[in-house]
């Protein structure tokens, strides 16, 4: 479900919500309230029949005052400018509050690559590449795998862009196989970090992980790897949901054996040892800790009211509506919001981008061991801005986020 008032508005909104305790002078507040800079290409593919399909695809450079402009790309039916352009926007804020210097930027192909052969993917990803080779590149913008893409679009893209400057260039995208310049533990990093800021909050919290009990919505690679840190770390992972339903065993899921059943028949229902739900039914049932890992507006004001979970972490963007948002805050629930929630992918596409300008790779200790560092600090970051300020998390985190990029716009004044 879409965001009940469009994406970008929410976006918006909130920004209004931590402007109220940023107070920023009109003209930078206007200047954060609009996109730097929006690309619309057609991309045209030749399908496995001979025919050939003309296909949208968006980058939007949101911000780029802090540095080259970041983010994911997306492949999904429901792609379009307003989706992009919020996301990038989350983008700009995210490496604000994990202080990278980046700006943001968000990309996507409205396409449904669950029914596209893997060659017309190929030919659909080096078209796109070609189409927004004109404003990507190491030192301006650098996509990164989002939903429905994958080390192997990403390699593509390393490979079309390369391709047209006529030598290698790894710095273009992250997300890459290790094999071209990708980094160590990129693949699980988003939820290598989101755990980490579960786990602050729960000795915030006074709670432990033995025996915690956690649903995750959503069981790709932020889901998955989110389920399985967890599990290995003594938490009962009692409950997880795909975008075709959802399965429950008060006991605790076996993660990897889930996984190799969603493999087979492509969804985590019908697995023998849980019972199936629906994914609106899952919410409701009594977790600890409650993971939104799919796409926005996943909780809504539908279904916020049977939320029951103690703590939400927003492995995805934006997974709760303005109105879910206020129904869960007031209930008390501790939302750990997604521009730090979900921060860790990033961080690590920052490793993994400066081991490619540098040519010097690190090992996969160095990378966790500054990933967690990185994320623990912004956590108590935001939590102390909220207790400060007495404002929620997802405002402490916008206030932390925007004023890093407020000031970096500020400092650089007006051109010309
Ligand atoms: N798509 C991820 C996100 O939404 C990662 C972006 C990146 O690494 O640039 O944060």
């Amino acid at each position: 479900m879409a965001p009940e008032n469009g994406f970008f508005q929410e976006v918006l909104t909130n920004l209004e919500n931590a402007n109220k305790h940023l107070n920023l002078p009109a003209a930078i507040y206007e200047r954060l309230r609009t996109p730097r800079r929006s690309l619309i290409v057609s991309v045209p593919v030749q399908l496995d029949n001979g025919t050939v399909s003309f296909f949208t695809g968006y980058r939007v450079q949101y911000d780029f005052a802090r540095g080259p402009a970041k983010g994911g790309i997306r492949y999904h039916p429901k792609v379009n400018l307003d989706e992009i352009t919020a996301l990038a926007a989350l983008m700009t804020w995210k490496c604000g509050v994990v202080d990278l210097p980046f700006g943001g930027a968000k990309g996507g192909v409205a396409c449904d690559p669950t029914i596209m052969s893997r060659d017309e993917i190929k030919r659909l990803t080096r078209r796109y590449t070609y189409e927004i080779g004109i404003i990507i590149g190491p030192e301006s913008d650098i996509p990164a795998p989002d939903v429905y893409t994958d080390e192997q679009v990403m390699a593509w893209m390393m490979d079309t862009y390369s391709m047209m400057k006529g030598h290698s260039v790894p710095g273009v995208v992250t997300g890459k196989p290790v094999s071209i310049g990708g980094s160590q533990g990129r693949s699980r990093a988003t939820s290598s970090g989101l755990v980490t800021t579960i786990m602050e909050a729960l000795k915030h919290l006074g709670m432990s992980v033995e025996g915690l009990t956690v649903s995750v919505l959503g069981f790709g690679k932020v889901g998955f790897h989110a389920a399985k840190i967890l599990s290995d770390a003594g938490a009962k992972v009692i409950g997880v949901a795909d975008s075709k339903g959802a399965i429950y065993n008060p006991q605790g899921l076996d993660i990897d054996d889930v996984a190799m059943h969603k493999a087979k028949i492509d969804t985590v229902q019908g697995y023998r040892e849980a019972d199936n739900l629906t994914v609106d039914e899952l919410i409701s049932i009594d977790s600890d800790v409650l993971i939104p890992a799919a796409l926005e507006g996943q909780i809504h004001s539908g279904n916020a009211g049977r939320v029951k979970a103690k703590i939400i972490a927003e492995g995805a963007n934006n997974p709760l509506t303005i109105e879910a948002n206020s129904i869960i805050t007031e209930k008390g629930i501790f939302i750990i919001p997604d521009i730090l929630a979900n921060a860790g992918g990033v961080v690590v596409s920052y490793f993994e981008w400066v081991q490619d300008l540098q040519r010097f790779f690190w090992n996969e200790e160095e990378v966790d061991a500054r990933l967690n560092t990185i994320m623990k600090k912004a956590f108590h970051e935001v939590l102390s801005i909220s207790n400060e300020k007495k404002i929620d998390m997802r405002t402490a985190a916008m206030v932390l986020g925007v004023k890093r990029v407020a000031e970096a716009v500020a400092v650089r004044g007006l051109y010309p």
